[in-house]
């Protein structure tokens, strides 16, 4: 069993996103090895990072970190805060056009000059590990989950679902998912629907989230507000999904400290859940992990084989 009890009969299990991401980093690198020897494909995965952010930068290096890890072949572009749109896409072609790169990321935000939707949209469908291409959108939204790249975040989300409940069909399950982003929330609530759950999508125009929320068997937060959903909005048993992460001041640790913490009140609804993730340490973890899952699964489905399920 992937999720760790934290042995209070009285409190949820924790949904050990480290743990789990870690098993499946070791399965992708397992599966890579396969599709290698059997093929002589290795994964390749492009990363186009544009500017100086230093967050973004400390995410680049370890998705490139995590991708060597897994055998991959990784190559970083990193571009000039001053590259034009016509450049940058450019590179999007020569990167489509290159038979060794199966995954290709363009990390977010770019700068104001350039129009993200526009480079998007210009990478191969079979090539955005991202999922955010509208074909990719496209199959999600439709049913057809096993043609799709998933955006990461979703879809790790969705992994520690179903180890949590030990199913991966939701029938009669009530989900309310709160927050209606494209890259979070809609593609959460399609793959909750895909897997049969009632679902609803909450947002800020919604009445009574506290009463919605208390219908919810799975209730996943995606919303960037620190600590919003109490534990008088959880249904008793119900199990958790904090995809929320949030930089709050710590002044416990010190002056000018800071802290991460979810879109849930962690302490007071663990005390209501069944199971729930913890912020730091829950979805958090999934989000790379899936981003090396779904970039060998571009690598087997360019090399004919059959992806493996995660
Ligand atoms: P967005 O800001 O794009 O969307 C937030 C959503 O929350 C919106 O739909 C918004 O509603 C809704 N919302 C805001 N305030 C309220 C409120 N008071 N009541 C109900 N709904 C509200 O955020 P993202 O989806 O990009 O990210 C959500 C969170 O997840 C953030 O904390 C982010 O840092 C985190 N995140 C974590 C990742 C991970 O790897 N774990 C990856 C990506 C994001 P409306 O549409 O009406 O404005």
């Amino acid at each position: 069993m992937a999720v760790s009890d934290i042995g209070e009969a009285d409190l949820a299990m924790v949904i050990d996103g480290r743990k789990i991401a870690d098993e499946l980093i070791e399965t992708v690198k397992l599966e890579a090895a396969k599709l290698k020897s059997s093929t002589g494909t290795t994964p390749g995965i492009a990363v186009v990072i544009v500017g100086e952010d230093p967050a973004s930068q400390v995410y680049v290096r370890s998705k490139g970190n995590k991708a060597e890890e897994c055998g991959f072949k990784s190559v970083t572009h990193t571009l000039p805060e001053n590259t034009s749109q016509p450049d940058l896409l450019k590179l999007i072609a020569d990167l489509n056009a290159d038979n060794s790169i199966h995954g290709i990321l363009v990390q977010l935000p770019l700068p104001d000059h350039i129009a993200e939707g526009e480079v998007i949209q210009a990478i191969a469908p079979e090539k955005d590990v991202d999922g955010f291409h509208f074909v990719n959108v496209g199959r999600l939204t439709t049913g057809e989950v096993e043609q799709a790249f998933v955006p990461c975040t979703p879809a790790g989300s969705m992994v520690l679902l179903r180890k949590a409940l030990g199913k991966s069909d939701f029938s009669g399950m009530n989900a309310v998912v709160v927050g209606r982003s494209n890259i979070v929330g809609k593609p959460i609530a399609s793959l909750l629907l895909a897997s049969n759950a009632t679902v609803t999508i909450a947002h800020s125009r919604t009445s009574d989230l506290p009463g919605l929320c208390r219908t919810a068997d799975i209730l996943v937060a995606a919303v960037g507000r620190p600590e919003m959903i109490k534990a008088d909005w959880v249904k008793p048993g119900a199990c958790i999904i904090d995809v929320g992460i949030n930089r709050i001041d710590a002044p416990e640790r010190g002056e000018g400290k800071k802290r991460l913490v979810g879109d849930v009140a962690y302490e007071e609804c663990a005390k209501v859940a069944g199971s729930i993730t913890p912020v730091p340490g829950g979805v958090g973890p999934m989000t790379i992990a899936m981003l090396m899952a779904n970039t060998l699964t571009g690598a087997c489905r360019a090399a004919g084989v059959e992806p493996p399920q995660f």
